[in-house]
């Protein structure tokens, strides 16, 4: 971002003023005092200095300036604490301005964002109605009543109900299915949530991006919950939902923890039970964007995931994406077929709380369910069983952390700690550069033109370009496929996330380090170029080492000619400085 443009920025904004809207201040001789926001104090030790426009605490030593602040507080990365500012300074964003594209998008996203809040007013509205009788004696059973106006709940009416509404407020049926809301069958539209109940989901922010619809008639043949599909304000793997509640906590005072369920109604009956920190991750696997987010407000993660079998490695993948961006994870024991909300429902509040404090590591979760996979009491089934568990445990980095997980497993099967050493030394964790580097071989240089290439189409970077037909000069499975997702994303306008959750699970590795590939300063178009025309050069070459070995042994016309093709094409490409058609 621009220096001038952001100098200009923290200028215009006035940190007093700020951080009034969070702390009450005192002013005292050049200073103004409060209390501190990011950590728990009842005298205030927050002091802000209007010359300067910094703040500091003499308690917990937090500091900074206006952006800092805002990103604090608002638990938001660096570029959104930016916008939040900018909006405040009434000054647009530099990458906004002269860009019809980005304004006709941001246009569409504050009409939609109108749009969805007069939806969810008017679906909560409903619920108070004659019509919505199932949805209240639903709630009732749930026990959930009281949270109602909290969560915004709703009812859908049916058919047309809520379409008929939202003309009067005169948004078109086009706008209502952009959002997510209609669906279109002929020259007719229709409520895709019809006589559902209705949670709205609404972002840090406080706007409502979509909802999720629960049947109330039992026996359908429809599925019980239905989401929103993706629009351009709802991205479900960004999202959690409940995160709004859990910012004002934090708003409020220290966040220590954030418990994750699967479902509203876990999320909803525990936030009734009194936690206050919990949000709903609304699919069993979680995404990386996700854990970032979560990262912004804490570091210590409680799962909460039903007890069933279902989805368990899924469950595990996920989780491992949250302990690679630094986050603690204690994963909540649920016995066989409970979910949070049964054990609310059966021992209340205390009985959820002792779980929590029951709640295992990630490393003890994947033994013991690994253990439940086994028959322990065989002695084929005990030995496998420690040998994958050993597997688990080399993971892990630290030595100290090693010796405690083994000693589990030395409890679970009986094996002596110096034959799990063993165990543990005969285990080579397959490692990708465990080798010394070597001179960058032809293969080598191939590889990162192909990763270069990939990365770049994948992460859409401005110099990158599908025009240079790179397809059939890829030769992995691997790499085909990425250029497919690659090409995807860039037509249906999926983000990256999405595309990393449509990748074949074969390929999602390969897929993940191109979607995190490194990229440097002096990636350019011109090392794009230089990259294709190594990939097509170096396929072309072993084609020709191919068929030249062919042609030795056969003598076959056709294959000479072949082999006269590829060298023209070759000789091209070396006098047009790379490119072939
Ligand atoms: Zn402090």
């Amino acid at each position: 971002m621009d220096r001038d443009w952001l100098d200009e920025l923290l200028a215009k904004t006035d940190l007093v003023q700020l951080v009034s809207k969070y702390v009450q201040l005192t002013k005292k001789g050049n200073s103004y005092w409060g209390c501190c926001p990011f950590h728990h104090e009842k005298t205030p030790s927050f002091s802000v200095s209007a010359d300067k426009q910094v703040y500091y605490c003499f308690g917990c030593k937090e500091s900074g300036n206006a952006i800092t602040f805002v990103k604090k507080i608002e638990s938001v990365e660096s570029a959104d604490a930016i916008k939040l500012l900018a909006e405040a300074a009434h000054m647009p964003v530099p990458e906004y301005k002269g860009d019809k594209k980005s304004a006709d998008l941001k246009n569409k996203r504050e009409r939609l964002s109108a749009l969805m809040r007069e939806a969810a007013l008017h679906y909560h509205e409903n619920i108070y109605t004659p019509g919505a009788k199932a949805a209240l004696a639903y709630a009732e059973e749930r026990q959930i009543t009281s949270m109602i106006k909290k969560f915004g709940l709703g009812y859908s009416l049916g058919n047309r109900e809520i379409i008929d509404y939202l003309e009067t407020k005169g948004f078109t049926p086009a706008e209502m299915k952009e959002a997510g809301i209609a669906e279109q069958s002929g020259d007719t539209y229709y409520d895709v949530f019809m006589n559902r109940l209705m949670i709205p989901i609404i972002n840090p922010y406080g706007n409502v991006i979509a909802f999720g619809g629960r049947l109330l008639e039992k026996d359908s043949k429809f599925a019980k919950y239905r989401n929103s599909c993706q629009t351009v304000l709802f991205d479900k793997s960004k999202v959690l939902f409940a995160l709004n509640l859990v910012k004002k906590k934090k708003q409020r005072e220290h966040l220590d923890s954030i418990i994750v369920t699967e479902g509203y109604m876990d999320t909803i009956s525990l936030f009734k039970a009194g936690f206050d920190n919990v949000v709903a991750s609304m699919g069993t696997s979680l995404t990386l964007d996700q854990a970032k987010l979560l990262k912004n407000y804490c570091n210590k993660i409680y799962i909460s995931y039903d007890g069933d079998g279902a989805g368990q490695k899924a469950t595990l993948r996920g989780l491992d994406i949250l302990e690679s961006v630094g986050l603690n994870v204690r994963v909540v024991p649920l016995a066989g077929g409970m979910d949070p909300d049964d054990v609310i429902k059966r021992e209340g509040a205390a009985g959820y709380k002792a779980l929590l404090d029951k709640a295992v590591t990630l490393t003890t979760f994947k033994i013991n369910n690994l253990a439940s996979q086994y028959d322990l009491s065989d002695p084929d089934g005990n030995s496998k069983f420690a040998v994958e568990a050993v597997k688990v445990i080399k993971k892990l980095d630290n030595p100290v952390e090693q010796e405690e997980y083994l000693m589990q497993v030395h409890n679970l099967t009986g094996y002596s700690m110096a034959v799990l050493y063993k165990q543990a030394e005969l285990y080579e964790e397959p490692k990708i550069e465990s080798e010394p580097k070597r001179e960058p071989s032809r293969r080598d240089a191939l590889t990162a033109a192909t990763d270069f290439v990939l990365a770049s189409l994948i992460n859409e970077k401005p110099y990158a370009d599908f025009n240079f037909d790179v397809v059939p000069y890829l030769t992995g499975d691997n790499e085909r496929e990425a250029y497919r997702l690659a090409l995807e994303k860039y037509k249906m306008k999926y983000s990256l996330q999405s595309l990393f959750n449509r990748a074949d699970e074969r390929y999602a590795d390969y897929v993940s380090g191109l979607v995190n590939y490194d990229f440097v300063p002096g990636d350019d178009r011109k090392k794009f170029e230089e990259c294709v025309y190594l990939i097509k050069r170096r396929s072309l070459e072993v084609e020709k080492g191919k068929l030249e070995a062919e042609y030795e042994a056969t003598k076959n016309i056709e294959i000479l000619s072949k082999l006269k093709d590829i060298e023209k094409k070759l000789t091209q490409m070396r006098k047009s400085g790379g490119f072939i058609s």
